[in-house]
């Protein structure tokens, strides 16, 4: 049974979003979303999370109370005049990439305030956010020990200097095959994770959506197939979702072995797995401990041979 005994707090900054999706089972409008909520929600089912973002006036105060359910502390969470980020997206038949349909940034732009306690977190995930933003709230925390991120297609067209810099400065980075391909401009997968991992990062992850994850740490490499599920609602947040559940169960465990690494890599695949059962976050937040563990047995039979 899963031991969440240390349990290191982690700080998440990253987008709170109101999502409006479209996917071949219908569509959901105006819903709570955004990169670093996914990963809060994710994260919170083994540690601690403090959540760092803004969010606009018009921030329905149910999705505050719905976070706050999940014990995620939202002293970093700062509601500014203006309006919330929103972002619209459509899946089609193939639900491996969304196709942006708007984003307005509205409040996102401008940094939050960082509380006193988040200086001290020791695991950093930088969510989906611009590079900036990700990098300025790094150079705020004084001793990370532990610093994941994500990044996006429209910040490696537009920001890949400060991206540069900040992959110098992170352990573990977490992208998906397309990402990982326009970063390097390498077509060939392996080829692509090697030259990300000369830029800094000590491990490499590659989510490739319903084919799973590919990693590479220290030298090793590892795959994990997503888990087999029959029917996917809205995609949304999975990848979020699956740093959420790798990095808060690696923040929940003593210490960080090769093992430690593949067995956080299937907590990810079974949180995500979760996510997108459903529009936005309901699956994942009615979700425990418990339902985890029993998918990760069952992709523990899976994965033997
Ligand atoms: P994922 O499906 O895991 O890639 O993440 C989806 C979430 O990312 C959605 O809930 C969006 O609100 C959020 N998102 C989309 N575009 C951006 C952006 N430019 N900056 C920050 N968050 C974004």
């Amino acid at each position: 049974m899963l031991n969440c005994k240390k349990a290191e707090p982690i700080l998440v900054v990253g987008s709170v979003a109101l999502d409006t999706v479209q996917t071949p089972f219908g569509q959901a409008k105006e819903v709570l979303g955004g990169s670093a909520t996914y990963f809060a929600l994710a994260a919170s089912l083994f540690t601690p999370v403090r959540l760092l973002s803004v969010v606009g006036q018009d921030f329905p105060r149910k999705y505050l109370r719905r976070l706050q359910l999940h014990s995620i502390d939202l002293a970093g969470l700062q509601v500014l005049p203006g309006k919330t980020f929103r972002w619209t997206g459509r899946y089609r038949e193939n639900m491996n990439e969304a196709e942006t349909l708007s984003v307005c940034q509205n409040v996102l732009g401008q940094f939050p305030e960082i509380p006193a306690h988040y200086r001290e977190s020791r695991f950093v995930f930088l969510a989906n956010t611009d590079p900036l933003t990700q990098l300025k709230t790094l150079e705020a925390i004084e001793a990370p020990q532990m610093v994941a991120c994500d990044t996006m297609n429209l910040w490696i067209r537009t920001q890949k200097t400060v991206l540069k810099k900040l992959l110098r400065k992170v352990n573990i980075l977490i992208v998906n095959d397309s990402e990982a391909r326009m970063l390097t401009g390498k077509v060939n997968l392996p080829t692509a994770v090697w030259a990300l991992l000369a830029h800094g990062p000590k491990t490499v992850i590659v989510k490739k959506g319903e084919h799973g994850v590919f990693l590479c740490t220290n030298g090793e490499l590892f795959a994990v197939p997503a888990y087999p599920l029959h029917q996917v609602v809205d995609p949304t947040g999975a990848g979020d979702s699956f740093a959420g559940g790798f990095l808060g169960y690696l923040a929940s465990q003593p210490r960080f072995t090769p093992r430690e690494i593949r067995r956080a890599t299937v907590y990810g695949t079974v949180v995500a797995s979760f996510t997108v059962e459903d529009f936005s976050t309901r699956r994942l937040e009615k979700i425990t401990l418990k339902d985890v563990e029993t998918r990760f047995q069952e992709m523990k039979r899976i994965l033997k041979f």
